[in-house]
């Protein structure tokens, strides 16, 4: 076995399980989680800023595409409350 102690990798590979090791290889995956939870966020956040300016500056083009997705997904469309 390479001598190579606290690095994920040696845990991975090698499947060291010495406390140097195990220490790095879970930094790993908590920085690895946090940096897809945060793409996530942002992959979601950006989506849904997107669709607000599709229904806010072409209302026509997102009508149309909610009526195509309504009928994608077998739904009625109800009427929503726009003009309170
Ligand atoms: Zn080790």
């Amino acid at each position: 076995m390479k001598n190579d102690h606290g690095q994920p990798s040696t845990y991975a590979n090698y499947k060291c399980r010495c406390d140097l090791c195990r220490e790095a290889a879970s930094k790993y995956h908590r920085e690895y989680r946090k940096t897809h939870r945060n793409s996530d966020r942002a992959t979601s956040r950006a989506t849904n800023l997107a669709a607000k300016w599709v229904r806010r500056k072409h209302p026509k083009v997102w009508e149309g595409f909610m009526d195509e997705a309504y009928e994608h997904i077998g739904a009625e469309r109800k009427p929503v409350g726009w003009h309170r």
